[in-house]
């Protein structure tokens, strides 16, 4: 798919100030630092769309980009930020929450994984609610440039094997480096096949 236009719409605080949900639309979500911001502007192609790391855990909002005029991509506030407070922690997750488990228009969530780190505990247990919620993800796997293919080849194994754990089937995986560039087109061609159907 190509970008041609990628224009932020809004920023909002609960699900029901989102924009009317008249369009498919896809989430990104992950640990802070986990390159989301980095994801959204290679994917858009856009040098600065999504804000690439300004101060952790600050805005907790939820920001709206229209796509093409046909999608919305959706920035998440990411979650596991060590700074930020028990009280804050779970403003998070009542918005979140909401915003996931009732967005009639949200297709896919995709989670952003560190590809260079163990399976952590806060993204296994989300993955976990989603799946309990019956709240369509797959998984992206962020910084891949960061390891050799070998050593990502390991770690990936290793993800997937921790997955089948408790899932009796893998989500989608998609592997990306937005430094590199690699795997945006993979993703973005995930996205135009969803909003086909
Ligand atoms: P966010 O907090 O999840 O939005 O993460 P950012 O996109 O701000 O990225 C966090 C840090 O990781 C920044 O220093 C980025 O430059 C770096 N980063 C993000 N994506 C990549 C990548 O694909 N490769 C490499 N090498 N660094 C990355």
């Amino acid at each position: 798919m190509k970008i041609k236009t990628a224009v932020f719409v809004k920023s909002s605080s609960q699900h029901e100030q989102c924009p009317k949900p008249d369009r498919p639309e896809y989430a990104f979500i992950g640990r802070s630092n986990v390159g989301k911001s980095s994801l959204i502007n290679a994917l858009t192609n856009h040098g600065n769309l999504a804000k690439i790391s300004g101060k952790p855990g600050k805005t907790q909002v939820i920001n709206h980009f229209m796509i093409n005029d046909a999608w919305y991509l959706v920035d998440l506030p990411g979650y596991g930020y060590a700074q930020v407070s028990q009280t804050e922690r779970q403003k998070w997750s009542i918005m979140i929450d909401d915003y996931l488990f009732n967005r009639e228009s949200l297709t896919c969530t995709f989670v952003l994984i560190d590809s260079r780190i163990e399976p952590q505990k806060i993204d296994l247990e989300f993955m976990q609610k989603l799946g309990e919620k019956g709240v369509p993800f797959c998984l992206v796997f962020t910084k891949a440039d960061k390891l050799t293919a070998n050593q990502l080849q390991t770690r990936l194994e290793n993800y997937k094997k921790t997955l089948l754990e408790t899932w009796v089937e893998l989500p989608l995986i998609f592997v990306t480096s937005s430094e590199k560039r690699v795997g945006q087109q993979d993703i973005l061609a995930q996205i135009e096949e969803w909003n086909k159907a």
